[in-house]
């Protein structure tokens, strides 16, 4: 039996409280800081504003505190989470309490001296992202020349051994380059590919007109993914969601909020997804004032959107509701103004013709969106702290607060990248 399923085997023996049961999944998030500054970066447009870390001691606390509430897998993210230099000592410490550990890292800092430390402290798994297959866009996108960086760090986690995700963000930049960017995963060794289709929160929502795709370059990068799967059989496990906006019904997000994912922000607050500190009218428990047990059985916040009961119409009567819990919270404030709505990917929400003109509107610009158009907005501390400060706060209206700056904090796209 994997070290994965006795972790899963011990966390189905762990008690319930109630209804609801312990976490499965802990995503650390050790800083936001982050040398690279992705266009779709997940963390708050507003990280500026969350500056402190937890110590090491209170990481290690953190960890505990989980394993013995029953959570099995653990992810150590940021930013970047080799720019903690208590890395190792961490994933020594996750190793010893018995959990599945995973680095999702961009490569950058990755050597291999921390690559053997890691491999003797118990690291499981290795994560690493690129931005695209031509060196071009990756470092377009990621506004760091990093592309030779990365397949050199791709090339030191197979030779260290471990099992590796290559991971990809898919959007209209790079969606016509499907299939080069699975030729580059299958020439790396990668056992597993996750082409993960921008999802439009924090960064990504910010830039969402300049990065949503249009159907017809989804429905051929689909294409193109099924032809690969057949071809390469086990080699490689391609995985490809097709991102909200094109559905009309929304995913369990989470699995359901306070379900089984714990998420711990760099300055300790206690989030049940990445993008929760967005939704006003909630306070995150910080695990520096209130035990791990307490935030995920009793806590409001982690409370407030379990089960039915705070639904409102269509999704309190919905016969579905068990299916898909009402989507996304944090989706349905993004595009509702109200978290309890139903998430407006749904085509019983009220609100849905909102998605569906996105969509139109990307339609509409076709591949060939003009250069001058809306230039990207990169994240970088610069356009935060001006999301932080202005009175557009946190991702929602936030594109206004930090673009038309003519700085260099925003650049427009290589043209001939602009077109599939
Ligand atoms: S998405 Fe990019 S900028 Fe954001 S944390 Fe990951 S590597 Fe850093
Ligand atoms: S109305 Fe609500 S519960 Fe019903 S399918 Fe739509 S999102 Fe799901």
């Amino acid at each position: 039996m994997s070290d994965l399923a006795i972790a899963e085997r011990e966390h189905a023996q762990q008690p319930e409280r109630g209804d609801v049961g312990p976490p499965l999944w802990l995503l650390a998030e050790l800083t936001y800081r982050c040398p690279l500054h992705c266009a779709f970066c997940y963390n708050p447009v507003d990280y500026t504003h969350h500056r402190d870390e937890l110590s090491t001691a209170q990481w290690i606390g953190v960890l505990r505190e989980a394993r013995k509430l029953g959570a099995a897998q653990l992810g150590f993210s940021g930013g970047e989470p080799l720019m903690r230099d208590d890395l190792e000592e961490l994933v020594a410490e996750a190793h010893k309490l018995g959990f599945y550990t995973n680095l999702i890292t961009s490569g950058v800092g990755l050597t291999d001296a921390r690559l053997d430390v890691l491999k003797a402290n118990g690291l499981d798994h290795i994560q690493l992202s690129f931005q695209d297959s031509t060196q071009e866009l990756n470092d377009f996108l990621s506004s760091t020349r990093t592309f030779d960086l990365k397949n050199r760090v791709a090339r030191s986690i197979k030779a260290h051994g471990f099992p590796m995700v290559l991971n990809c963000v898919l959007h209209r930049y790079n969606l016509p380059h499907v299939d080069k960017i699975i030729d580059m995963a299958l020439a790396m060794g990668a056992e597993y590919l996750e082409l993960a289709n921008t999802q439009y929160y924090g960064w990504a929502h910010a830039n969402r007109a300049q990065l949503m795709p249009t159907a017809e370059q989804l429905r051929e990068a689909e294409a193109v993914v099924e032809r690969y799967r057949k071809e390469i059989g086990n080699r490689c496990k391609i995985f490809f969601v097709v991102p909200d906006y094109f559905e009309t019904r929304p995913k369990r997000c989470m699995n359901g909020w306070g379900s089984v994912f714990l998420g711990v922000a760099p300055d300790g607050a206690a989030l049940p997804c990445h993008s929760a500190r967005s939704l006003p009218g909630l306070t995150f428990p910080n695990v520096k004032e209130m035990p791990l047990a307490d935030i995920w059985y009793a806590s409001d916040a982690f409370n407030r959107f379990r089960g039915f009961e705070w639904m409102k119409e269509p999704c309190r009567s919905c016969d579905e509701k068990e299916k898909d819990l009402g989507g996304c919270r944090c989706q349905a404030y993004l595009l509702t103004h109200d978290a309890a709505n139903a998430d407006p990917v749904c085509d019983k929400s009220e609100h849905h013709e909102h998605v569906v003109n996105v969509v139109r509107d990307a339609a509409r610009r076709g591949a060939a969106l003009a250069p001058d158009e809306q230039p990207v907005m990169f994240r970088n501390d610069a356009n935060s702290r001006r999301f932080a400060g202005g009175s557009e706060s946190g991702a929602h209206g936030g594109t206004r607060a930090a673009t038309g700056t003519g700085t260099t904090t925003t650049a427009t796209p290589p043209k001939e990248k602009t077109r599939s």
